[in-house]
């Protein structure tokens, strides 16, 4: 299998048809060489029969559908779980990308790169507060983030097998799937479009998922937020400092009333001790919350073996983790 399409769909059941269709024309060239995977997470509307019905007329075609609603990343992950093809192209259900660009990605993957992401250069028919909140939280997730995340950039890519099997190497939960593949390396490079407005049915995105999956994108990359009650015990403790000279100054020079300068001083220094302790906490917490993830330690591009050794001398280095 060269090629495999992986689209997540919740009630969709409009944009089915003419998904197919488009995602057909563009696959035809590969013939029998490339698969089409809707996965339907838990949708409520008529998205799996939708399915069922395009199946009939569509050979490559493949349904999945979940038991119930799983989320945007979880559905994508289903379907490129079930991926077989050497390359995985993945968009979203409502032809907002536009799945011509194909033909554009998989040159750019000849050219040696594993993954070609989509860059949304301009967004059309969303809200000005989508745009605005997009544009900042792009930027702001840099910001906090231990990597860098493309910006702009949706879950429209084609990458390759070896990229996709190191993104299916990560077993944590709340999946951040562009971050995932930032994450993992390899030759990655971008490809600008147009974001279309979408033509059917509305998104599945409000705000209360849009917050989540922000929030999840900044804690699946970075334990800053974790690291903020030492950085304020720092300051804590040095204005504490600072306070004890003032105090015992007024103490001395003004006879403040009894009692003041103990209070003061115990206010703020115990408030430093607690924002360090926290922040010790936090350390701890952050090491562990990694160590949870289990992501593998690094992946290979390259092997270069030596030419000369002779082979029973070797000892390879054991794996921390015996990964595929
Ligand atoms: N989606 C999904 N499960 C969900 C929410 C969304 O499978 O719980 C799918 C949806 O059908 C679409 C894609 O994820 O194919 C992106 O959703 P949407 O187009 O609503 O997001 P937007 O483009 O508005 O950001
Ligand atoms: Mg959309």
């Amino acid at each position: 299998m060269l090629l495999s399409v992986v689209v997540p769909c919740m009630n969709e059941q409009e944009s089915i048809p003419h998904l197919v269709v488009r995602l057909y024309e563009t696959t035809a060239v590969y013939g029998k060489q490339a698969e089409i995977i809707l996965v339907d997470d838990g949708s409520t509307d008529g998205t799996w029969q939708a399915i069922e019905e395009a199946r009939k007329t569509c050979p490559q075609l493949a349904g999945l559908r979940l038991s119930a609603n799983r989320g945007h990343q979880v559905a994508l992950t289903a379907g490129l779980e079930a991926a077989k093809g050497e390359r995985i192209f993945m968009l979203d259900a409502d032809l907002q990308d536009p799945p011509e660009l194909l033909a554009d990605m998989m040159q750019m993957m000849d050219r040696g790169h594993d993954v070609v992401y989509g860059r949304r250069i301009e967004r059309k028919g969303e809200t000005l507060f989508k745009r605005v909140t997009a544009y900042g939280f792009y930027r702001f997730l840099n910001i906090m983030s231990d990597i860098e995340i493309p910006r702009d950039t949706g879950d429209f890519r084609l990458v390759s097998r070896r990229a996709l099997d190191a993104v299916l190497a990560m077993p944590e939960r709340a999946r951040f799937i562009r971050g995932m593949f930032a994450w993992v390396g390899f030759s990655q490079i971008g490809i600008e479009y147009t974001r279309a407005g979408r033509e059917w049915g509305e998104t599945k995105y409000p705000l209360r998922k849009m917050l989540r999956f922000a929030t999840d994108a900044i804690t699946a990359f970075s334990t800053k937020p974790l690291k903020l009650a030492t950085r304020l015990s720092f300051f804590s403790l040095g204005f504490s400092a600072l306070m004890m000279i003032y105090v015992l100054h007024s103490l001395i020079v003004y006879q403040t009333a009894p009692g003041w300068a103990s209070i003061v001083l115990a206010i703020s220094i115990f408030s430093g001790i607690q924002l360090l302790t926290l922040g010790i906490m936090g350390e701890y917490i952050g090491r562990l919350y990694i160590e949870a993830k289990g992501r593998p330690l690094y992946y290979k591009s390259e092997h270069a073996e030596a030419n000369g050794a002779e082979e029973a001398q070797i000892n390879e280095p054991t794996p921390l983790r015996k990964r595929a």
